[in-house]
């Protein structure tokens, strides 16, 4: 089977996951939370990677608070220039109003990659090796270059293929998050 170049690999899967439905996005949002929140790597992590839903990608919004409430510390990452920055969340009002997960771009406190401990990565098409397709900047490969924790891909299962074309500089995640499996050295925990 011909494999299909990443700009059209990320158009189609792009528009499948617009096509979601609002209560489908919410149901696998939530499997996915309860996913992450199983994993002894989020468990252990202190310092946590997280990111703000666009385009139906699943809403692990919640985990922020939930995760301030355990003691661990919530970062979100930011544009700047052609990288992304990493910021603590301190509190809810550094987040933008009505947008609720969008950090105010003047505030917080500022964490390097490298001390990260646990990054939950979106992204538009995933393979089982963990090789990611992204919007196509390159931004969390050059980022994911300098985490040393775990790096969690976060996905719905139909983002998901066999193989997808790889180059020089993408960066793997160690492992998967689906609503139905998490996926790691090659195995597929269902949960
Ligand atoms: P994405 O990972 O967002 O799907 P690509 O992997 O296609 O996007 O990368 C997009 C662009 O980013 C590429 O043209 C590449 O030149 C650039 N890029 C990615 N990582 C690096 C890097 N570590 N150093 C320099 N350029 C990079
Ligand atoms: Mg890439």
């Amino acid at each position: 089977m011909k494999v299909l170049k990443k700009s059209e690999l990320r158009r189609a899967y792009l528009n499948r996951r617009e096509a979601m439905g609002e209560e489908e996005v919410f149901l696998y949002s939530e499997r996915i939370k309860r996913g992450v929140k199983s994993l002894p790597d989020f468990k252990d992590a202190k310092k946590i990677l997280l990111y703000c839903p666009i385009k139906n990608e699943p809403d692990l919004t919640s985990l922020i608070w939930e995760s301030i409430s355990l003691g661990k510390e919530a970062l979100l990452p930011k544009v700047d220039g052609d990288r992304l920055r990493i910021y603590k969340v301190e509190h809810s009002n550094q987040l933008k109003p009505g947008s609720f997960c969008i950090l105010e771009p003047e505030d917080g406190t500022q964490v390097e990659p490298e001390e990260v401990d646990l990054a939950l990565v979106p992204g538009i098409v995933f393979d089982a090796k963990g090789y990611r397709i992204g919007f196509g900047k390159g931004f969390y490969d050059r980022l994911l270059k300098r985490v040393k924790g775990v790096k969690v891909g976060v996905a719905y299962s139909f983002q998901v293929l066999e193989e997808i074309p790889v180059d020089s500089w993408d960066e793997p995640v160690d492992l998967l998050i689906t609503e139905t499996y998490i996926l790691k050295g090659g195995k597929k925990y269902e949960y």
